[in-house]
């Protein structure tokens, strides 16, 4: 049976990603590595959220729990507008590779290729950067056909919904705008 090592952002992107995978017969482990999601109540909302459907299902998923508001923000300065994103996909793509490689995994992707709010193009090059520098393999997937009909799952399901990216920026971009 083939496994992939997948980075999970959340809940409700997992759902359709999962399926999507699981009909093509590949199992997904799932990885919790998010240490740009702020402030802490919404780090703990998606967190328990994955938790317990992974539970439910009976998913494989391993945890580096981290919460990382002071070194996202360290880490990104004085850049908190342009580079923010590059800065945050690699860092976790970086430790989902590295962790797929020491537990033998042959695949390691993420459930943010599922949105249409990601920087997708972006995504895919540094997950194959990433690849080639670890000698593993991008299972590089589009499933952002998927993301509308899984939201209305999670919701029908209900899941914790957020309602922003996940960094303390987006959060402020989300709700200025309104
Ligand atoms: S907007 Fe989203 S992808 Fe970009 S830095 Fe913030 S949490 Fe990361």
């Amino acid at each position: 049976m083939t496994k992939v090592f997948l980075h999970t952002c959340c809940a409700p992107c997992l759902l359709k990603c999962q399926e999507s995978l699981e009909a093509e017969g590949i199992t997904p482990v799932l990885f919790w590595y998010n240490p740009n999601i702020h402030p802490w109540t919404e780090y703990k909302f998606r967190r328990e959220c994955l938790i317990r459907y992974a539970d439910e299902e009976s998913l494989e998923v391993r945890l580096k729990d981290e919460y990382g508001l002071r070194g996202f923000i360290s880490d990104i300065y004085p850049n908190f507008k342009s580079g923010r994103c590059k800065y945050c996909y690699k860092m976790r793509l970086e430790e989902t590779a590295k962790r797929a490689v020491e537990e033998g995994y042959k695949y390691f992707s993420t459930t943010l290729l599922i949105s249409p709010y990601q920087n997708h193009g972006l995504i895919k090059t540094i997950g194959e950067e990433i690849a080639k520098k670890s000698c593993i393999e991008f299972l590089y997937r589009d499933f952002r056909l998927y993301f509308r009909e899984g939201q209305h799952l999670a919701r029908s399901k209900g899941f914790y919904m957020q309602k922003y990216c996940g960094c303390i920026f987006s959060e402020e971009e989300r709700y200025l705008k309104n």
